[in-house]
């Protein structure tokens, strides 16, 4: 199969979140299961990909027409490892700061850029030829299965939602600036509650949706996860698949990782130590063997209980415990954590923004990683942290409830904490029962082992996704 992967972010050259691990780590895991088959990438060409140093070289220039305006499309191209790269660039679309927006709000022309990016990337499909099938992923991407067959092009798609929040959702008066006849703007097709929705196009026009755990593809058929579009996907729940999300070793393990100042595996976990020494000095905070660090990576949205977090930071430092926190997002949030750390000098520490190298010390250099997520369609850090010998504590939802299960000191089974409710009572409660269990240093070791043995490697997950594209060809 000759399949290429459509993405607003692919790491290592732009990422805001997960959706960038998984476009950066999917291909390549299909390109190397020595198949034959072959997976290519498509993303826009950012600033923060032009900073970034690869150095894409320029292959083709297009004209891609969006209602009444033509807009020039640099087609660069790269090889990264073993999987081909394209970057479509508009500079007047993608040269900015932030790939979707500031902490004050989304670009307002963010239709224009997606549209566009859709309109590029089949282009560049038609001009490579011998595409199969094409995987879209989240909203920015969403147009490309009803442009495809507004063209009569019968290229076949999947659809893959990352999270339902995010729906790619605008003014009405957009329309015509698409190129999507007006007859399209009903509830039945793309209208959402009076707004243009891009990611009803992706559900609607695909061959196939999948999301990014068994757990949340269950979830998101109810009204409390489904953000409005349940009932849609009801309609398609014979098509819709759940794949959970692998993690890219490569990246995410404490034995290579370039990042943290002391590598370590399983048989030498106290080097770990080193680690947490490292990342407390990182944050001007005083070593203490006998407190945990408790830390945070994250984007600083509702999504991801950042204010179960805040209500219980007290508690938690009652307990003993450092807290350090890494993300940026929401105004309200970042103002939030910067003002926590400030009073609590001696034993929290808060970095806002974004910050890969810091990110993987942190995960090297915790006890814990708090994850009281509302909903989580899969979650990447919580396998990270088992990697790394670093606990979870996460909410039992959408994929952090299928990779994470709550240890038991009577069988020693388990890998984690988990908690049901979203409350701060029940989150305080399992964080107790953590931070007592880190007590028992014996017990404590055994529940990282049992972290470590864990396996979300891509290739049990590439081979599904692999699967999931035969049934949608043999359709
Ligand atoms: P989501 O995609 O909802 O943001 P995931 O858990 O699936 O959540 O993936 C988040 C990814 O983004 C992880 O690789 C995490 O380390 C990374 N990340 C999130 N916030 C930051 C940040 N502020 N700095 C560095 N990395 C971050």
């Amino acid at each position: 199969m000759n399949i290429v992967l459509v993405s607003p972010e692919v790491a290592p050259f732009a990422k805001t979140g997960g959706l960038s691990d998984v476009s950066g780590a999917l291909p390549i895991a299909i390109n190397n299961l020595g198949a034959g088959h072959k997976c290519s990438v498509v993303l826009p060409f950012y600033q923060m990909v032009r900073e970034s140093g690869f150095g894409p070289k320029l292959l083709r220039t297009e004209k891609i027409r969006l209602g009444s305006e033509e807009f020039n499309a640099g087609i660069f191209f790269l090889r990264h490892e073993n999987t081909d790269i394209y970057f479509i660039e508009n500079r007047k679309f993608y040269d900015r700061q932030q790939l979707y927006g500031l902490p004050s709000g989304d670009y307002p022309d963010n239709h224009l850029r997606f549209a566009f990016f859709a309109k590029a990337a089949i282009s560049l499909i038609n001009y490579l030829g011998n595409v199969d099938l094409i995987h879209c992923n989240d909203w920015q991407s969403g147009l490309i299965p009803l442009y495809l067959r507004l063209s009569g092009n019968y290229i076949k798609t999947l659809f893959t939602i990352h999270n339902m929040a995010y729906q790619g959702l605008f003014d009405p008066q957009v329309i015509p600036l698409l190129d999507i006849p007006q007859e399209f703007f009903t509830p039945e097709r793309l209208e959402f509650y009076g707004k243009f929705s891009f990611m009803k196009a992706g559900i609607i026009y695909s061959d196939a949706v999948s999301t990014v755990s068994k757990g949340y593809a269950r979830e998101i058929l109810t009204p409390e996860f489904g953000c409005g579009l349940s009932g849609l996907l009801q309609t398609r729940s014979s098509s819709l698949y759940g794949i959970v999300n692998g993690v890219d070793y490569k990246e995410w393990s404490p034995q290579t990782d370039k990042y943290i100042v002391q590598n370590f595996d399983e048989n030498t976990l106290d080097y770990k130590l080193d680690c947490k020494k490292d990342l407390l000095k990182t944050f001007g905070l005083k070593f203490d063997a006998r407190k945990p660090v408790l830390a945070v990576v994250t984007r600083l949205a509702e999504q991801k209980g950042i204010d179960i977090i805040a209500e219980v930071l007290k508690d938690i430092l009652g307990l003993g415990a450092y807290f350090i926190l890494l993300g940026t997002g929401n105004e309200k949030y970042n103002n939030l954590f910067s003002d926590i750390a400030k009073k609590h000098k001696n034993c929290v520490g808060v970095e806002i923004g974004f910050d890969n190298a810091l990110a993987h010390k942190i995960e090297a250099g915790s006890d814990m990683f708090l994850m009281p997520s509302r909903y989580e369609p899969c979650g990447l850090n919580q396998m990270y942290s088992l990697k790394y010998g670093t606990i979870p504590v996460v909410r039992a939802t959408g994929g952090l409830d299928d990779t994470i299960e709550d240890f038991n000191p009577a069988n020693n089974q388990g890998n984690g904490f988990k908690f049901a409710e979203a409350s701060a009572a029940a989150f305080y409660a399992t964080i107790k029962r953590a931070v007592t269990l880190y007590k028992d240093k014996k017990k404590w070791l055994i529940l990282q082992k049992n972290g470590l043995k864990c396996d979300f490697s891509w290739n049990k997950s590439a081979g599904d996704y692999l699967e999931l594209f035969e049934r949608i060809l043999s359709r």
